[in-house]
């Protein structure tokens, strides 16, 4: 492709809200651009990228034997009822009226959908084992989207699921999902680690998340220095033996919770200037009986802005939240609610190195604590934070101590039993022609995000640095003088049709613009192989090569440059 075909809208500007480092430059690089909160389009060379990560997807899940289907986004109230989610699931799930009235809801995942075509279209155990996937837009209304693509409302998935006549089988497909998604991150170029995660109300052993290691992740996971134990920091919790930890070096007070109905108050109430800058989370505690009052700062922001942040929680004068929905705003699950409150941090500064005076959660009916201290170790991740495991820790297995990393959750892939298969009664016939309930297990991988969490982990000063298989373009060709010389022009686009006709995707410079621009543009989208064509080089026959992440060009030999670059 030429960049004069191309919608190349690359930009200096970047948006306020853009926090992380993959936002910014997914904006500045032209990937994407933001049409509402939580939705973005993808432009030309966003997509580029999109398809390749999808390719990879595809081509493992085809060859682990799992068949592909795509499913409506727009799914009908009654599956939901029936699996009983349609209670369940809360607002993240956007339930939306036909003209007829009739209840739907924007597809958040595909168990429902599937487990009735399956109790439809699959009779015998002969058809088993199956496995079934697509790669499909998801919406999912998120209490905070935020980061560009990595947590927005809409986003494309990949999801798989699989049904079995026995677990034995289930736990086999599951081990080949296991082993096919470490084949797609490792062909991805990322780097990422496999961690078991809470199976949650569900149950049972199997669950892991795939997570790409990046400081800006929103997950904390535990790591023995040791051994190869790794899990999410939930998890990390459920099994670590419990242990005292220290006390609070000032003597905590317990204070009534005071009727708070304005912004001032709050300041009031914690002690902190209204123009103070605060970090990450701000919860005025709440307990599982009491309704209290819950806000959110995110990043940087300062006190006053949480006027503005129209969180749904944040209205003004203040509206009270329940427990059950800070719950959702802390991401913790119901069961770290304490029977007598919830202890939630009020404001974690990861800076700061001992954080004292907190106001935390309630430890009581109507009270909340003052004078709380947490260790930089304890605010170095707001799970962690709730959940209480903290660096140091002895690893759960015995060996070695827990170390805390940062990841991006890309995927997930989950043992779910009958769950939905017996809410739905989906069965088969078995050997004896029994009718038998089928066992399931899902598979998913965010497809948008991962594009996201490449970037994360491959950027410099100066841009994307796109690993080679995800990349829009492989290589590109900046011509110097091109529409002064037609020298140069012929042999640009000799290089530029020889290099197609290998199967090297290219992008060839043909603007008019200084070498500067196209350089800076160049390194920003991120494309891995730079090949320089001026009136020098021809003359000497040479071509002027640089790697993305090399610091200086070479000069390579013309007649070896395709060997060169294969
Ligand atoms: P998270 O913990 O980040 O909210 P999740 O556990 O709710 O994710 P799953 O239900 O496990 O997500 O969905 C499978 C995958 O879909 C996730 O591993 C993640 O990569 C991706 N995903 C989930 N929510 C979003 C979102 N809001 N934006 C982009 N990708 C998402
Ligand atoms: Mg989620
Ligand atoms: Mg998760
Ligand atoms: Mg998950």
């Amino acid at each position: 492709m030429k960049t004069s075909q191309l919608l190349l809208a690359t930009t200096r500007e970047t948006p306020a809200d853009a926090e992380v480092i993959s936002h910014q430059l997914m904006i500045r690089a032209g990937m994407i651009r933001r049409l509402a909160g939580g939705l973005y389009t993808w432009l030309p060379l966003g997509v580029r990228v999109l398809r390749n990560v999808e390719q990879i997807i595809r081509d493992e899940m085809n060859q682990a034997g799992a068949q592909e289907v795509l499913m409506p986004v727009v799914q009908p109230a009654e599956l939901w009822q029936e699996s009983g989610r349609w209670q369940q699931y809360g607002p993240e799930l956007l339930r939306i009226n036909d003209r007829h009235q009739r209840d739907f809801c924007l597809g958040p995942t595909h168990e429902e959908v599937i487990t009735d075509l399956v109790r439809k279209e699959v009779r015998s155990y002969k058809q088993l084992p199956a496995n079934y996937y697509q790669i499909q837009t998801k919406f999912r209304d998120e209490i905070r989207p935020r980061f560009g693509v990595m947590r927005s409302r809409e986003f494309i998935m990949k999801d798989a699921y699989s049904f079995h006549l026995n677990r034995e089988c289930l736990e086999q497909t599951y081990q080949i999902m296991y082993a096919a998604y470490h084949r797609i991150f490792e062909r991805i170029g990322l780097d990422f680690r496999a961690v078991q995660a809470d199976t949650g109300s569900i149950g049972g052993d199997g669950s892991h998340e795939f997570h790409v290691l990046a400081d800006s992740g929103e997950d904390a996971i535990a790591f023995s220095t040791l051994s190869d134990f790794a899990a999410n920091v939930e998890l990390a919790e459920a099994v670590a033996p419990s242990k005292p930890r220290p006390s609070p070096s000032q003597p905590l007070t317990e204070v009534a919770t005071p009727n708070i109905h304005s912004i001032e108050e709050v300041c009031q109430f914690l002690a902190v200037s209204a123009n103070q800058t605060l970090k990450t989370l701000l919860v005025l505690g709440a307990n599982a009986e009491n309704p209290v009052v819950a806000l959110v700062l995110r990043g940087d922001h300062e006190v006053n802005d949480i006027k503005a942040e129209k969180h749904p929680l944040v209205a003004s004068p203040l509206t009270f939240a329940t427990a059950e929905q800070i719950t959702q705003v802390c991401g913790c699950d119901a069961g770290s609610i304490g029977p007598v409150g919830l202890s939630i941090p009020l404001i974690v500064d990861r800076s700061a190195a001992h954080c004292a005076d907190f106001v935390c959660g309630a430890n009581k009916t109507g009270y909340h604590l003052t004078g709380v201290n947490w260790d930089r170790d304890v605010a170095a991740g707001l799970v962690a934070d709730i959940r209480n495991v903290v660096e140091g820790d002895p690893s759960p297995d015995g060996q070695g101590v827990i170390q805390i990393k940062r990841g991006i959750e890309v995927g997930h892939i989950f043992q779910l039993g009958d769950k939905y298969s017996k809410a739905l009664n989906a069965n088969v016939l078995n050997e004896n022609s029994r009718a038998q309930i089928l066992e399931m297990g899902c598979y998913g991988i965010g497809v948008t995000r991962v594009v996201a969490a490449a970037i994360e982990q491959n950027h410099d000063d100066k841009g994307i640095i796109w690993p080679d298989a995800i990349a829009p373009f492989q290589v590109c060709i900046v011509p110097m003088q091109m529409h002064k010389s037609p020298r140069v022009a012929k042999a640009v686009e000799q290089l530029y049709s020889d290099l197609q006709q290998q199967g090297i995707s290219v992008l060839l410079d043909d603007r008019n613009e200084r070498p500067g621009v196209m350089f800076n543009d160049m390194e920003l989208i991120g494309i891995p192989h730079r090949i320089v064509i001026g009136e020098r080089g021809l003359d000497q026959q040479l071509i002027e090569y640089k790697h993305r992440r090399d610091a200086e060009p070479q000069n390579i030999a013309e007649k070896d440059f395709m060997t060169f670059l294969m």
